[in-house]
């Protein structure tokens, strides 16, 4: 048996399915989550779908997401309906340090487990792994699995609507991570199941808060610092700015992504302030690995150009550590 008949085994004899996408879901942690559980749905399994913490609400127009169990609302639920799964699929992450305080009950329970994933060096933690670093974004792999365990029949409009959703969303739509042309072929079928592209494009994109509009143009005139000499542009932003703006979830998702549009920046990065630490996510273009970065200095990870991670030093403090990094780097960052 190989380990897709496996898993196709396991999904007809389980009784209580759950699906469980990473921490701070972004539109492929819950496109393929979402596709995961509609279709696991459609072939009439006893499925439910757990997140560690809440999602932004560009992405809660998708079907199943008002029923989605959120663990930071309600751990209680989310304990005991992981507790009573006897199959559990992961996708979107390759370590259980992703999904947070969700962590302990599925590594305590007994369940079978699948994850799908496309990050580089997973950890073992499911019996069954699912990994491909080529693709674009583990909803393109859930679609694929989806073929390979002979359940295509089953998937609808929504199921494709949740996979077109992390593909577009994963690839910058469909600006990198986006060169193969299985993932064409995906998206033609997808289209195929009757979705409709642009207003999915729409949904997600032209549905922002005018709050998060105004605190993208604070950021990027106040905020943006940009470093030519090391090719480099990063964004800092405290929690009581991010108050004045009322910020919400994913008001900040993207954000990264502006300074590499300046021509001549290869890297950037983001500092957002919480609680109790200060969140980086980076970004880079060509052959600076952001995912050696976040791993060997702020305790993160992710993929080739784009990655994230944390510092428990203050911002100003992170900030001096990150120039002095910049020039460790700068034999491979200004020659760019
Ligand atoms: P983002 O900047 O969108 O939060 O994260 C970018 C990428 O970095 C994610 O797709 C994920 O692969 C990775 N990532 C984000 N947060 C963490 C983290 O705390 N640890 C690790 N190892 N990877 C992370
Ligand atoms: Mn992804």
């Amino acid at each position: 048996m190989n380990d897709y008949e496996l898993a196709s085994s396991w999904i007809k004899s389980a009784d209580n399915i759950v699906v469980v996408p990473h921490y701070n879901a972004d539109g492929d942690a819950v496109g393929s989550s979402l596709g995961m559980y509609l279709l696991l749905q459609n072939i009439g399994k006893n499925v439910k779908v757990v997140y560690p913490n809440d999602f932004p609400s560009f992405l809660k127009w998708m079907k199943g997401a008002d029923e989605i169990i959120i663990a930071e609302k309600d751990i209680q639920i989310a304990e005991l309906t992981i507790a009573g799964a006897d199959l559990i699929i992961m996708t979107d992450f390759n370590s259980l340090g992703r999904i947070d305080l969700l962590g302990n009950p599925v590594s305590k329970s007994k369940a079978r487990k699948i994850v799908i994933d496309h990050h580089p060096n997973p950890d073992d933690f499911a019996d069954l792994l699912f990994s491909d670093t080529s693709v674009s974004s583990a909803a393109e792999l859930v679609f694929q699995f989806i073929g390979k365990v002979g359940l295509k029949h089953a998937v609808d409009k929504f199921v494709a609507e949740c996979i077109f959703t992390g593909i577009m969303t994963d690839t910058g739509s469909f600006s990198f991570n986006s060169s193969r042309p299985e993932t064409y072929q995906i998206v033609s079928e997808l289209l195929g199941f009757g979705i409709n592209k642009d207003e999915i494009y729409s949904q997600v994109f032209d549905n922002y808060s005018e709050n998060r509009f105004r605190l993208l143009g604070y950021c990027l005139n106040n905020k943006m610092n940009v470093l030519p000499a090391f090719s480099t542009g990063y964004i800092s932003i405290s929690k009581k700015e991010l108050e004045q703006f009322n910020f919400e979830p994913g008001d900040t998702e993207g954000f990264v992504n502006y300074p590499l549009s300046i021509k001549g920046i290869v890297f950037s990065a983001i500092f957002i302030e919480k609680e109790d630490h200060i969140k980086i996510s980076f970004r880079s273009k060509g052959d600076f690995a952001v995912n050696d970065f976040a791993r060997n200095y702020f305790n993160g990870g992710g993929h080739h150009n784009a990655s994230a991670g944390k510092s428990e030093l203050g911002m100003e403090e992170t900030i001096i550590k990150f120039h002095e990094l910049l020039m460790k780097h700068s034999d491979s960052l200004s020659k760019k």
